[in-house]
């Protein structure tokens, strides 16, 4: 049948845009791209009518593989801030972790607009102001999208694939008409979806404390009384203007409250935050973003692994519509454009091929999980532990039993293996002994790293493999869910 496109990308965000403009530029410009998306044109990559509610940080490596792969580069204004790395703060502030080197924190807006320029150069098309409503099903094969335009007209437009970037809220996603679909179609929203909200500032300096504001370095506060199940954070855009908030998960904001008995909700939480900075003095909405409404915003993230599966016949999900935003810090753009790349690549090599099957689009599973999601599933099962500890315990644990390398490991992503927290340790056992029920549980966490990362860098190579794959995953992760329920 022909079809009105070779691809719809539904969701023009960050990751809907590289995908397109990695399939254009795969494919050499022979296919018919369309992006659809339900912004103005002039305000692309819009996340919600409240603006483009993110940190905004972002690590250079993954800016620098969007510009190897794709040879796209993005300079100032894009990227609106240089820092040297993310120092991570335990509740007392006394102990820290920097990770992720060197970063950005970009202008999302200007971003934005960049990005539709790039892949209208690449013969990309788009329908702004266009919603996408439902997948189109044919003979097993989701072969299109139902939409409402700009005049509220519902239409259908056909596709050989239907990309989803439609973010964390993806409906399409949810009603996938493809039953017992590898792919799940829900999030567990009380375990693993955050609730998140900040606001970008100017502001005079106050006093010197490079724990509460520092130009040169975006800074994550552990803190559960601040933060509970989250971590807040001050994210600088220049000397004067920071991007500033927190993420909470919902029930550990009702303990939270109920063990202080206070009666805090998420906006208060920023409020608070954000008044008891004494780095920051005289704040005000940044005029600059406050124009287009993006100052001030809440929003929802995914925090657990990606979707185990990706693909289905005709259908590809990325960004935060797959759940790539990382379990610790909810950091999905590093994540989002390194499989926005790999499922670029895996959709121009399908359509060459003419097979738009689960099995062709199978290797951005493969390639994703392998290479950069590997870890996603052991900082999962972290996470739930660090949720459920309060902040004595944190700050104990990050002056005590990390060790250097570990700290090294933090640092590229990879899982601590809490090596000093070993019984064989001399120098330890008094901290150890004194700590025992945080020891043993970080070594439980590091056990289960190994274990988690084996098993998903033996991610199938194709969807036979998968169903023994799965079983053997929800294993795993359900011995640790109950641990720390
Ligand atoms: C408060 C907050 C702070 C964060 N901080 C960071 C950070 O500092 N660093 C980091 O790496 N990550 C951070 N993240 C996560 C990061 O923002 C996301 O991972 C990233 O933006 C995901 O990009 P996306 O393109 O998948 O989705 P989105 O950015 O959500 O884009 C989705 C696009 O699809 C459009 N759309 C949605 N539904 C439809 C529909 N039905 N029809 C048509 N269009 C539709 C939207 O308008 C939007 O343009 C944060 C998230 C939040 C909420």
């Amino acid at each position: 049948m022909p079809r009105d496109y070779d691809v719809i990308v539904a969701g023009g965000g960050m990751t809907g845009l590289i995908t397109a403009t990695t399939i254009a530029k795969y494919t050499n410009q022979t296919m018919k791209i369309l992006v659809i998306d339900r912004n103005e044109e002039i305000n692309p990559a819009r996340k919600n009518i409240s603006g483009w509610t993110c940190g905004d940080a972002v690590s250079k490596r993954s800016i620098d593989f969007y510009s190897k792969e794709v040879g796209i580069t993005y300079d100032y204004p894009e990227l609106e801030h240089k820092v040297k790395g993310v120092i991570a703060f335990a509740p007392d502030r006394k102990t820290k972790v920097s990770f992720d080197g060197e970063g950005y924190v970009l202008n999302r807006k200007l971003l934005g607009l960049r990005q539709v320029e790039d892949a209208k150069k690449l013969g990309v098309e788009f329908s702004f102001e266009t919603e996408s409503d439902k997948l189109v099903l044919e003979n097993g094969f989701i072969t299109g999208v139902e939409i409402l335009d700009k005049d509220k007209q519902r239409k259908t437009l056909t596709a050989k694939i239907v990309v989803d970037a439609t973010g964390s809220a993806s409906k399409l996603r949810q009603n996938l008409p493809i039953e017992n679909s590898f792919m799940e179609k829900q999030i567990d929203r009380e375990n693993d979806m955050e609730t998140t909200g900040r606001y970008i500032l100017e502001f005079d300096r106050g006093e010197t404390d490079t724990s509460l504001f520092d130009d040169d370095y975006c800074i994550i506060h552990l803190n559960q009384d601040i933060a509970p199940g989250g971590y807040a954070w001050v994210f600088p855009k220049s000397k004067n203007k920071v991007n500033i908030g927190l993420g909470v998960q919902k029930k550990r904001l009702v303990t939270r409250n109920q063990r202080l008995g206070k009666n805090d909700t998420l906006q208060s939480l920023i409020d608070d935050y954000i008044s008891s900075n004494t780095s920051i003095k005289n704040y005000r909405l940044s005029s600059d973003d406050g124009d287009s409404g993006n100052s001030r915003g809440n929003w929802q993230v995914p925090v657990r692994r990606q979707n185990d599966c990706m693909v289905e016949n005709g259908y590809v999900i990325v960004g935060d519509a797959a759940w790539l935003p990382r379990p610790i810090d909810a950091g999905g753009i590093g994540p989002g454009i390194f499989a926005s790349v790999i499922a670029g690549k895996t959709i121009a090599n399908a359509l060459q091929a003419k097979d738009y099957s689960q099995s062709s689009l199978w290797n951005y599973n493969t390639e994703y999980v392998r290479n950069y999601g590997y870890q996603m599933a052991s900082f999962e099962i972290l996470r739930r532990f660090l949720q459920i500890v309060l902040n004595e315990k944190i700050s104990y644990g990050m002056k005590h039993f990390l060790s250097a390398d570990d700290v090294e490991k933090i640092t590229s992503r990879e899982h601590p293996s809490f090596d000093k927290v070993n019984m064989f340790n001399p120098l330890m056992l008094f901290k150890i002994l004194t700590h025992w029920s945080l020891a043993k549980e970080l070594r439980y966490t590091a056990k289960k790293s190994n274990e988690l990362v084996r098993h998903s860098q033996a991610y199938p190579e194709s969807p036979e493999g998968f169903p023994e794959w799965k079983n053997k995953l929800d294993l795993l992760l359900n011995d640790a869910y109950n641990r720390f329920s």
